[in-house]
């Protein structure tokens, strides 16, 4: 077959060319073309590669940057991570060491923090937890750090030497403990915290679990306050944590006993109530005190326990006394845990009804602080004690911050009032002219007042001038067991001064609302 290509004549730029080289020409020339295309192709792949390479590390660039953002901020409160934490509290510790500024390591836990979330959910929870991260960042002042180490503790880094590192601490407690209003809620709570100072309480590696330690140790007492670390601490906590071991044995055991005050009439001193006074008779330690082991038992759950023995041995006890003829009120302290249990009423109920009491005859003591909680828990149980036709008295009246909306809406009847302004009444106006308004808003409610911490005749005499209808305190009688209120009861009439015991008085306390 003859080539096709071949005798065939063409033109290329004006030039005449054989076929042949025509052919070759063309197929170079493609070639050339091609090679050229490859090249441009390759090069325009390189620019783009580059160009998306480049796109790709800087998205890689801003989302690495994003993660080590994300990383070093805690994302509820936005706080520093733990990790970033450290590192300011290694450049802490360096410009102490050089002079340059002095540091004090601040470990802060909100208390009871589990029966807030498991109370009102953990949205509420969290919502705490930002607003107090939030108020603890506002408290700082610049080149301080503040970090969320665990779920409701945080831990502050702050330039201060050691004089004035307990005053900023209390500060800091006071911004933490105001109210938090969360979700039409008005919560409250307290706080506690340990402080450090380096290098005074530790080295590096040791200041951090130093003020763990001060925060546990504020912790065991009762909460809401500071301290600073002391090596005795570490002692503490295993006697603390033995006296706890105890008080769950306690109730086994038998080693609580009731006290009773009796509360007399500040006319007639006839004899209206008796106040239980919850001792812990301990093997080793003696009596401890309410005061001490109370906190200790609302802390780790032990206090709903205690609380129902508590209100069986008063109904009982009662019950008792009425047998013999002595007849009166019984009041027992009620706390804020157990106000939150939701069989409290139940309780109290039932044991009245085991031991043939009449609800009305039976006072529960509720301090001003958590009476004025306002929260869901509490306004029910109030709810729940009135229509049970108990007793309320609000206890420590004065120490907390009521209003008289919030006294209105309480189904109390009778309000106590604080000791704090009972024993200043005599060398101080102030304290006078507070009781006169105390009672006179407490009649204008209708509440009964009694005077708690009487202790001298002067104070008795002020306090009748100034219209209270009750009295109590060491001038009349210290807490005493049972056995020996009724030996001094029995004594009634002997001396016309000493209170008496007269059935009558039953109706005088009922409840007024
Ligand atoms: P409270 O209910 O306000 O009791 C009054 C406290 O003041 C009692 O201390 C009482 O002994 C003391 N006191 C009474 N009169 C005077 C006085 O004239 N002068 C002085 N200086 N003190 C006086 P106590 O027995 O140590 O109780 C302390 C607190 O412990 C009570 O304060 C109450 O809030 C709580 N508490 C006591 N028993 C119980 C209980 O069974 N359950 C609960 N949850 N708390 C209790
Ligand atoms: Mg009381
Ligand atoms: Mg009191």
């Amino acid at each position: 077959m003859a080539d096709s290509s071949r005798g065939r004549t063409g033109r290329y730029h004006g030039m005449v060319l054989p076929s042949a080289e025509i052919a070759a020409f063309t197929s170079t020339g493609l070639l050339a073309w091609f090679a050229l295309a490859c090249v441009l192709a390759s090069a325009t792949a390189v620019a783009l590669y580059r160009r998306l390479s480049r796109r790709l590390h800087s998205r890689l660039d801003a989302a690495h940057s994003q993660l080590v953002e994300l990383r070093a901020r805690d994302s509820l409160t936005g706080l520093i991570s733990g990790p970033e934490f450290e590192v300011a509290l290694d450049e802490a510790v360096l410009a102490c060491d050089k002079g340059v500024a002095p540091l004090a390591l601040l470990y802060i836990g909100l208390d009871d923090f589990r029966t807030l979330n498991d109370g009102y959910g953990h949205r509420v929870g969290d919502a705490v937890l930002v607003e107090a991260a939030r108020r603890l960042r506002q408290g700082v002042q610049g080149g301080s750090a503040v970090s969320r180490l665990g779920g409701n503790e945080f831990a502050v880094l702050l330039r201060t030497d050691r004089a004035h590192s307990g005053a900023a601490a209390v500060a800091l407690l006071e911004t933490l403990q105001q109210p938090y209003a969360v979700q039409e809620l008005e919560l409250q709570l307290t706080a506690s915290v340990g402080i450090a100072v380096y290098p005074d309480h530790g080295s590096r590696p040791r200041l951090l679990g130093h003020a763990v330690l001060a925060m546990r140790a504020v912790k065991l007492a009762g909460g809401g306050a500071v301290a600073h670390y002391d090596p005795a601490l570490g002692v503490d906590m295993r006697e603390q944590a033995q006296m706890l071991q105890d008080l769950r044995l306690a109730l086994e055991r038998g080693e609580f006993h009731l006290y009773y005050q009796p509360k007399v009439d500040a006319h007639s001193l006839q004899v209206t109530a008796a106040e239980a006074l919850l001792r812990w008779e301990h093997p080793q330690r003696g009596v401890v005190s309410p005061a001490v082991f109370v906190p200790l038992a609302e802390r780790h759950g032990l206090i709903a326990a205690i609380g129902s023995w508590v209100i069986d041995e008063a109904c009982r006890q009662a019950a008792q006394w009425r047998d013999h003829g002595l007849r009166m009120r019984v009041a027992i302290n009620i706390s804020g845990h157990q106000l939150r249990q939701d069989d409290l009423v139940e309780q109290i109920l039932g044991a009245l009804q085991r031991h043939g009491l009449p609800p009305a005859r039976f006072t529960c003591e509720i301090t001003e602080s958590v009476a004025m909680e306002d929260t869901r828990h509490t306004r029910a149980a109030f709810a729940r004690l009135q229509r049970a036709g108990l007793h309320i008295s609000i206890d420590d009246f004065g120490t907390g911050q009521s209003s008289l909306a919030s006294l209105q809406r309480l189904p109390a009847a009778e309000l106590k009032i604080d000791r704090a302004f009972v024993t200043p009444l005599v060398d101080n106006p102030g304290a006078a002219a507070i009781v006169r308004a105390i009672v006179q808003m407490a009649h204008a409610l209708g509440l009964r007042v009694v005077a708690e911490g009487v202790e001298t005749e002067t104070q008795r005499d002020a306090l009748v001038s100034l219209g209270c209808d009750e009295l109590q305190g060491y001038l009349f009688a210290k807490p005493m067991s049972a056995t020996a209120l009724a030996l001094w009861a029995d004594r009634d009439g002997e001396d016309l001064a000493r209170p008496m015991f007269r059935p009558s008085l039953f109706e005088a306390t009922a409840p007024c609302r």
